[in-house]
């Protein structure tokens, strides 16, 4: 008999980008994570989606209440987005109760205490994102936050990325039903996947030689490194130089322009303004390493 893993995908303060990156997984593709068993024996059901399920209103609210009931303890739930907590969070609802709007607050807090797992999809669930950047008028607050202030300890791990690459979302859900929820050590300080985010985009980037050598591109288009053009990836832990994008056909360093940060806690802020350069990167001295050395 086929096993079934429960999904419910909730969205909050988002702005669907998340939900569009899962859709293009290239390999396997989504048909492949929703319909197939992703691995021999199991397969995802996807129970809730507000971008992809044909139901809506009531019906669809019902199937999530009723998963959340019946499934107790065995469905994953995903958080897409980041969650409004000011005024009551009266800034997002998903569905009703008594006539009532459900807030988003709500239904995190309800939805992640009969989980087995929580997953954080995209910057905005994992760290609070564009959101909760300054002014913040909605109060938004990461999924960490949001259950650390309700009380709740749930196994949560963060797919960061603005959006993610959808194999690091697939391939997280993939490895809970291979071997079971992550080991504290297969996560980093951030609870991000060290599968995925364990190296920095600086470590593996094909422009990293110029970088060593101090040839810097001053405007878009140059060869040379994108340092001087605002890069992130000296401080941005994800593996986009080796996965690429696009079913692997490029990524953001490879068409010219540089990373932004989009997998670190402190996007958009902090990494902002994108088109200008860190200032407390260490710049290579070109020659340092031989002027070093003894000459035998
Ligand atoms: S600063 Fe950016 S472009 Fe330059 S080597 Fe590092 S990651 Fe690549
Ligand atoms: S290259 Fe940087 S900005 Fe682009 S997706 Fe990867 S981590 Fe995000």
């Amino acid at each position: 008999m086929v096993k079934e893993l429960p999904v419910i995908y909730l969205q909050t303060a988002a702005c669907s980008g998340c939900a569009v990156t899962m859709l293009n997984s290239a390999s396997p593709t989504i048909k492949n994570v929703l319909i197939d068993q992703i691995v021999p024996g199991v397969h995802i059901n996807l129970k809730f989606h507000p971008v992809v399920m044909a139901a809506a209103g009531e019906l669809a609210i019902g199937v999530m209440e009723d998963t959340a009931k019946k499934q107790k303890g065995e469905y994953v739930l995903v958080v897409d987005g980041a969650v409004p907590t000011a005024d009551g969070g009266v800034y997002g609802a998903v569905g009703e109760r008594d006539g009532k709007p459900v807030t988003m607050q709500q239904r995190v807090i309800e939805l992640s205490r009969d989980a087995l797992a929580v997953i954080a999809m995209g910057t905005c669930a994992s760290f609070g994102g564009i959101p909760a950047a300054p002014p913040n008028p909605t109060g938004c607050v990461s999924v960490q936050k949001a259950l650390e202030s309700a009380g709740i300890k749930k196994p949560l791990i963060n797919i960061p990325g603005c959006p993610p690459h959808p194999d690091w979302f697939v391939g997280t859900v993939a490895g809970i039903i291979l071997n079971g929820l992550p080991k504290p050590e297969e996560l980093d300080d951030f609870l991000r996947p060290r599968a995925f985010y364990g190296k920095l985009i600086h470590e593996n980037c094909p422009r990293r030689a110029y970088f060593d050598e101090g040839k810097f591109a001053k405007k878009f288009g140059d060869d040379g490194c994108l340092y001087e053009l605002g890069c992130k990836g000296p401080i941005t832990h994800a593996d986009c130089p080796l996965r690429k994008w696009n079913g692997g056909t490029n990524w953001v360093i490879g068409a010219g322009a540089p990373c932004n940060g989009c997998t670190q806690p402190e996007f958009p802020n902090e990494t902002a303004p994108f088109y200008e350069k860190l200032v407390d990167v260490d710049l290579p001295v070109v020659g340092a390493y031989w002027a070093n050395k003894e000459v035998k």
